[in-house]
């Protein structure tokens, strides 16, 4: 067991906005949390919440968006600005005769265009889809196809890619590319209009009447990271928006004097949810880095803008890590004041390292691109259990259930669930009712996911139901074997597989990345077997251990456990659309 790490009241630089997790949960209902939200006549717009109603108040000089490029360019958006510029994309959508319901994907990466043309897109009540911009030509096709796109947004590096897809792509007509686009206007693709972005946005008028959406009329749509499989075109709508304005007030803990990091792309559901949404509804001011990971650049970024809060992920934590605590000390993080973590399960050991490094834990919160929002979460005021997931968003029933639907206690492992019904829950998986059925039985949204509670109401990840292990008539979950390995001093990151075996069922078989300069030997292998048998116990400890140089990752910084298994049985590995280079 961990040690707890403590929340003092005292010691805060700031009162949480979530000060006491019990009286709120007790007291919470979903009506009062509407009344954060600006309603017409019972009609919504979650990009009017994210962005106008700030151009119309005191904040509309206050700056939105911080923007730094690749290149280290800079620029910066006030909420007026962005607003002006949702606006104008709206009537440029609604001259290329975009309608209620249609989709408008957006294939960028992190550019400005893509922040207000996503808010433009929502504000015509058109359909927003992202697609992360390392995709290749046939995830293009998958996405766009699937999600059938009217028209698509486009930069010029990313031009050839789309040029390979278009062809198989009816229903796309019009595609808007941003920046220097010479030599995209040369191409023709037959039954696609070609136009350039910035040109004929700047015609259009920045006034623009918002149209009031029902609450679940559908608002965007993305497709999930395809961890387990092939993605699934998730459509979220527009209510969402009470959901990740509560959730970034209490779980991200934002208001108006933050200056508020999200490393996530909004090609998944973090980046919108959290990067667009719920950020901007809370007012706080936004910076989007367009460049790759880069620990120094990373701190930097935080020392120049005095970064407040900032969200990322378990990949980006164990790499900023690897990379060693002297580089921290050469820049001044004290701007720090929250720390949070989602994507993967969060090892105790990186949440350690943030404590001393940045003298702050990094707060673990579990949701999916199915879910809209966080479900469940460590907060500010809440003593942390390291490994732990947190407890349930205040207004979230979670719980865990056997196979037959039967609640059970503490310590006991089944299917993490919840009770359907909160307002960001997705709506439809596009085009696949059947899919979007598979979700629910006995009354309950069934994550896939495996846990369990303690006594505390604490909830534990164990794995997703089909990466747990079972060896020798016992269940193991990878993450805690993958959590004991990277204890050891010279493990960086470890991902976890059960193989098939004739005498046991299945044996624990772990690929570990090591720290740069250890060097591989049998003598080592044995070392961290003993070390995961010492440390959490004697029948979890990996029987086989491969050496990697990098562990398969989604785009978005998983670990693809399925990829691990496939290459060591010999079988396909299935749809790689989302593999990261490897
Ligand atoms: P696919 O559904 O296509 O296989 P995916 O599940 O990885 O992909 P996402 O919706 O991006 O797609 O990820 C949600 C999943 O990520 C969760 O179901 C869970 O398995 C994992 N996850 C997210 N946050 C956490 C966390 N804090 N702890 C443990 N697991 C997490
Ligand atoms: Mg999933």
């Amino acid at each position: 067991m961990q040690p707890l790490i403590r929340k003092q009241q005292s010691a805060f630089k700031i009162t949480p906005n979530l000060k006491d997790y019990q009286a709120v949960s007790k007291n919470f209902s979903w009506e009062d949390v509407k009344k954060e939200i600006d309603f017409t006549g019972g009609k919504l717009n979650a990009a009017y919440n994210a962005i106008e109603r700030n151009a119309k108040n005191w904040r509309k000089n206050k700056i939105a968006l911080y923007w730094i490029g690749a290149d280290n360019q800079k620029q910066k958006f006030t909420f007026a600005e962005l607003n002006d510029l949702s606006n104008q994309f709206a009537n440029l959508l609604h001259d290329l005769e975009i309608e209620q319901q249609d989709r408008v994907f957006f294939f960028l990466s992190r550019v400005p265009e893509l922040y207000f043309g996503f808010l433009g897109t929502l504000k015509r009540g058109a359909i927003a889809g992202t697609m992360f911009a390392a995709f290749g030509p046939q995830a293009i096709v998958d996405r766009l196809k699937n999600s059938a796109a009217k028209v698509l947004i486009t930069e010029p590096e990313l031009f050839d890619r789309v040029e390979k897809a278009a062809s198989f792509l009816p229903d796309l007509k019009t595609i808007l590319v941003t920046g220097d686009v010479k030599f995209a206007l040369k191409k023709k693709i037959s039954g696609k209009k070609i136009l350039p972005f910035n040109q004929v946005l700047s015609k259009q008028s920045s006034d623009y009447q918002t149209r009031m959406m029902a609450p679940d009329d559908p608002a965007f749509m993305l497709y999930t990271s395809g961890t387990t499989g092939k993605p699934k075109g998730v459509v979220h709508v527009h209510k969402a928006i009470i959901h990740e304005h509560i959730s970034a007030k209490y779980v991200l803990d934002l208001r108006d004097d933050d200056v508020y990091w999200c490393t996530a792309d909004p090609g998944w559901v973090t980046g919108i949810a959290y990067e667009i949404l719920g950020s901007w509804s809370n007012g706080a001011s936004t910076v989007v880095f367009n460049g790759r990971f880069d620990p120094a650049l990373w701190y930097q970024i935080i020392e120049d803008y005095k970064v407040t809060v900032w969200y990322t992920a378990p990949t980006a934590i164990r790499m900023l890590e690897a990379a060693g605590d002297e580089i921290v000390k050469q820049f001044d993080l004290s701007s720090l004041r929250h720390l949070a973590s989602v994507g993967e399960p969060l090892n105790p050991e990186p949440i350690r390292w943030g404590l001393k490094v940045f003298g702050l834990p990094f707060h673990d919160n579990w949701w999916q691109t199915e879910t809209g929002g966080i479900l469940i979460a460590n907060y500010p005021s809440m003593d942390i259990k390291p490994g732990s997931m947190g407890k349930p968003l205040p207004g979230i029933t979670a719980a865990i259930i056997d196979d037959s639907g039967k609640k059970l206690g503490p310590g006991e492992e089944g299917n993490l669930a919840i009770k359907p019904g909160w307002p960001s829950m997705m709506k439809t998986i596009w085009r696949r009712p059947n899919k979007y059925k598979s979700y629910f039985k006995k009354g309950w949204y069934i994550s896939g996911d495996r846990a369990y509670t303690d006594k505390d109401d604490y909830f534990w990840f164990i794995g997703r139901a089909d990466d747990v292990i079972k060896t020798s008539g016992e269940r193991v979950g990878p993450f805690e074997v993958e959590s004991a390995l990277i204890e050891h001093p010279a493990v960086v990151e470890a991902g976890v597989i059960g193989k098939p075996d004739p005498l046991r069922g299945e044996i624990i078989k772990a690929f570990v990345k090591l720290k740069d300069g250890v060097k591989p030997s049998k003598k080592l292998k044995d070392e961290l077997a003993q070390f995961v048998k010492k440390h959490l116990a004697a029948h979890a400890y990996p029987r086989e251990i491969e050496f990697i140089d990098k562990l398969p990752k989604t785009r978005s910084g998983k670990i693809m456990r399925r990829v691990l298994k496939a290459k060591e049985l010999g079988l396909p590995i299935g749809d790689t659309s989302t593999l990261e280079e490897y």
